[in-house]
């Protein structure tokens, strides 16, 4: 199920990053920026009663000279429009209205995304309330006011917000089609990849009502199947300042992943491993999406029979944290194994999706235990009573333990190489949750 995006968009000094934090609580995914910049914050995980969001910061705009800021303004309302499901418009009642404002609204209202207008710095209702009504003018939406800084109106906000989301239920019988989304740091060959399936197949136009998102994505048919391409290479943003292209990159990323059901990190054979790719397959991971680790230009790389084995060694090691990604090495010059990316695909779609009956995961754990003895701490001994499968997409197990402080990671690790073993589930991280019976 994906997760709703909202973005804040707002003049500098409207309390754009206080809101977020007061938002995000202290549950702030921190992506760690180039060495020697101090690590920025970027998204978040949200939670609002049984709703779950991802908020992005669309990034700081430097108070220069007017200009500078309306089309600094411009150009983050238009990440927000590119990116996000929800857009709050963030205002300040002190400032009072601006021309940019306006100006922004309209843009806002032109993209037809679900705008919140939130009104902030109303720390006291009495005292500013009044001054709110002339937001009425953006015409965009009854004004909400809040308090950031000292968290006032934020529930009554929040429940508008949800109001915006997509129902889950329409999302699933909406569209059946397996969603693929194709990220990488730049160059790396998306467009390629995208280009090349589209020329030998015929693509089908997405007629879905055009919101700016679905220009990007792509429908393709293989082998009688269909599929949704979600690029991120397809919108290019042009900035001189490098951490404001990357910080885009980032959450135009996060945006197609969370969209999608498996997600094809492409990397570079040519250039081989970077941080930025393993930063960029962390998004996947984090997000228990399918992950498929797609090595591009291969065509381009002087082969020997060892190749393919040095090659894959080296990203197993650099991308160790998912060891259960399939690699395959692919050309979208020549065209090199895309049908292979297919059948992987479809294989990590069926494992994302894979359930386990209780029975049998009880006898795999069973066994584990008797193969290898539970850790113990000061005489006290770990047992493991009881292992269900709660959910899929990804697949999530709840094991019953008589203390949770006992099962260490390693031996968590131990039972899920045991259920690997098994069952497979390549292509897709297992979740476990350990709770106490007594
Ligand atoms: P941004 O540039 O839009 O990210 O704005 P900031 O979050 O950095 O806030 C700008 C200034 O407004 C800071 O000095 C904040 O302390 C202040 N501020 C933010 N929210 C509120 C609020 O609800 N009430 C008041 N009085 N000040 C606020
Ligand atoms: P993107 O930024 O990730 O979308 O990358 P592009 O698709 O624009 O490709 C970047 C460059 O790599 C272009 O010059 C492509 O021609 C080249 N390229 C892409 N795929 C391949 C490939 O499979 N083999 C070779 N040799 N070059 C490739």
């Amino acid at each position: 199920m994906s997760k709703p995006i909202v973005a804040i968009v707002g003049r500098p000094n409207v309390g754009k990053s206080t809101l977020f934090n007061a938002l995000a609580g202290d549950k702030i995914s921190i992506v760690k920026d180039t060495p020697g910049v101090t690590r920025d914050r970027i998204y978040a995980e949200c939670t609002w009663l049984d709703h779950h969001f991802t908020l992005i910061d669309t990034g700081g705009i430097e108070p220069d000279s007017k200009d500078v800021i309306l089309s600094q303004m411009r150009e983050q309302a238009q990440i927000a429009i590119d990116t996000a499901d929800v857009i709050i418009f963030l205002v300040d009642v002190r400032q009072g209205l601006v021309d940019a404002d306006a100006k922004v609204a309209d843009m806002l209202r032109r993209s037809k995304k679900p705008v919140l207008l939130a009104v902030n710095k109303v720390d006291s209702f009495q005292k500013f309330m009044a001054d709110t009504y002339e937001f009425y003018n953006l015409g965009i939406g009854d004004p909400v006011p809040v308090s950031a800084a000292s968290m006032l109106g934020l529930g009554d906000m929040l429940d508008e917000l949800v109001k915006y989301f997509p129902k889950d239920s329409e999302d699933g019988a909406e569209d059946e089609r397996p969603r693929i989304a194709i990220v990488g740091k730049p160059n790396v060959g998306k467009s390629s990849i995208i280009n090349k399936l589209v020329g030998e197949n015929r693509v089908i136009v997405s007629d879905i009502a055009g919101t700016t998102r679905d220009a990007v994505d792509t429908d393709i048919v293989w082998d009688g199947r269909e599929y949704v391409m979600i690029d991120t290479a397809g919108l290019r943003r042009k900035s001189k300042i490098k951490e404001e292209l990357e910080r885009y990159s980032i959450i135009r990323t996060v945006s197609a992943v969370e969209r999608a059901d498996v997600v094809l990190v492409v990397i570079d054979a040519e250039a081989g491993v970077t941080d930025q790719d393993t930063k960029i397959a962390g998004i996947a991971h984090e997000r228990g999406k399918g992950v498929v680790l797609v090595v591009n230009k291969w065509d381009a790389i002087e082969k020997d029979d060892k190749t393919i084995y040095r090659f894959t060694e080296k990203i197993r090691e650099q991308f160790a944290y998912m060891s259960y990604a399939e690699i395959v090495f692919v050309s979208a010059k020549t065209g090199l194994r895309l049908g292979k990316l297919f059948e992987t695909v479809d294989m990590v779609i069926q494992n994302q999706n894979h359930r386990v009956a209780t029975g049998v995961l009880n006898e795999i754990m069973t066994e584990a235990v008797a193969m290898k003895q539970p850790p113990s701490d000061k005489g006290k001994r770990l047992k493991l009573y009881y292992i269900t499968q709660v959910s899929v997409k990804p697949p999530t197990f709840v094991i019953f333990v008589n203390d949770k402080e006992l099962m260490h990671f390693s031996y968590t690790r131990y039972i899920e190489n045991q259920i690997r073993n098994a069952f497979g589930f390549k292509g897709t991280c297992l979740r476990f949750i350990i709770r106490e019976r007594k």
